[in-house]
């Protein structure tokens, strides 16, 4: 174990963790960031296809500028490799406290603070900030195996020459579509790219929209298909391994139904069908989480759990904040004696602010802490 106790663990190196060790920095807090990946930015490096923009989005109703704007995706938008190479320039130039390709794995408690254990041994510090975004894709509820349907897009190359089949009905189904079309566009390649989403109307903003609609104007050859329900996985008579999408259900009176279906081999399949968050790690962790019931979430569905977290990000977990990708779409928020969920936008400006208030919150508990003593 590293005996170096630090303020501040950080969990996860994305915008959210990122911003979070940088203010840190700034108010001479000491600090370590533990990054799964390779390189910081894994998250966003793993699952942003090939030259897609990005956006310095910001939700309507949000009253403050980007509370870290070194941090921020520049007005016009940029490639995300010119954006991942801005970063790294800045977190070199800043020479933050980085360890990258450990993974985190539990919390435990000690007299000083919290020992956080992971691949690479263990490490402790008064504060846990836990930012290791959403990225726990959902699966496909398909008969058969649907392991190897692709959860994101980084290389479009592989999607020329054939047709493409991409599940999902929200921006991220429509931002890999967008970059699948114009890779097509460059090299005259008219295989259509299907859109599956199991409801009938697809869920896009007006931005993605307007991107999409241009392809769309200069080509793009798409191919709608508005209620399509993934079923099988199968393996065919050449052993290849396909996904049976069934786009039409027709109801017989005879009680024989009849379906239109298609079949695409799993390697042309990219299911953008959202991350079912990082419940399991917070069961592990004992930080608590409340049901939606009887309709009192209004973006979680009935059923859903979400994460209990203070004002300030705090969880359950006395010492540990979550914040980021982690708890979007909506979380549980304790806010003077009330529960009330809240919506919570997965942006970088989201993951960026999130870590303004909690680095705030901890200065304020540490320096009590350091007077009390
Ligand atoms: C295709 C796509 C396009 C998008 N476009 C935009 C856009 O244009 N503008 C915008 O504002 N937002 C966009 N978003 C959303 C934005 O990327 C997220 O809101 C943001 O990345 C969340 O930041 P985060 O730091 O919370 O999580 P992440 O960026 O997911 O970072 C989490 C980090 O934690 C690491 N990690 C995970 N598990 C562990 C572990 N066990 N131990 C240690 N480290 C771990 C990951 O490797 C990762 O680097 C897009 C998202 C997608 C998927």
């Amino acid at each position: 174990m590293q005996n170096t106790l630090h303020d501040v663990i950080i969990v996860g190196g994305g915008p959210a963790g990122l911003a979070t060790a940088y203010l840190c920095h700034k108010n001479g807090l000491s600090y370590l960031v533990l990054e799964s990946g390779k390189a910081i930015f894994q998250g966003i490096a793993n699952t942003y296809p090939s030259g897609k923009l990005v956006y310095a989005s910001k939700p309507k109703d949000a009253p403050d500028p980007f509370m870290v704007e070194e941090l921020s995706p520049p007005d016009k938008p940029v490639t995300v490799e010119s954006y991942l190479q801005y970063v790294q320039h800045f977190v070199q130039h800043e020479k933050l406290n980085i360890q990258t390709e450990v993974s985190f794995e539990d919390i435990k408690e000690e007299r000083d603070g919290l020992i956080v254990s992971t691949s690479k041994g263990n490490f402790r510090g008064r504060k846990v900030v836990l930012s290791f975004g959403s990225n726990i894709p959902r699966e496909l509820s398909v008969y058969g195996n649907a392991k190897m349907v692709a959860k994101n897009v980084d290389d479009t190359g592989k999607y020329i020459g054939i047709k493409t089949l991409v599940i999902g009905g929200g921006n991220t189904a429509a931002d890999v579509i967008i970059n699948i079309l114009k890779a097509k566009r460059e090299v005259n390649d008219t295989h259509p790219v299907y859109w599956a989403h199991k409801a009938e109307i697809f869920d896009v903003n007006k931005e993605t929209a307007q991107r999409l609609g241009e392809e769309i104007l200069l080509g793009g050859n798409i191919r709608l298909l508005p209620g399509a329900m993934p079923r099988i996985g199968e393996v065919d008579d050449e052993g290849v391994d396909r996904l049976v999408i069934r786009i039409n259900e027709f109801k017989q009176s005879d009680g024989i139904d009849l379906y239109h279906a298609l079949s695409f081999p799993m390697a042309n399949v990219i299911a953008c069908i959202g991350s079912q968050g990082p419940m399991p790690i917070f069961d592990k962790l004992g930080i608590q989480m409340i049901a939606c019931t009887a309709g009192v979430c209004k973006v979680a569905k009935d059923g859903d759990r979400l994460v209990l977290l203070s004002a300030e990000f705090e969880s359950t977990r006395k010492g540990v904040y979550v914040i980021g990708g982690a708890i979007s779409p909506s979380f549980m928020k304790i806010n003077e004696g009330a529960i009330a969920e809240e919506k919570h936008p997965n942006l970088i400006y989201t993951a960026i602010n999130d870590a303004y208030l909690v680095v705030e919150a901890i200065r304020k508990k540490l320096a009590k802490t350091v007077g009390a003593v």
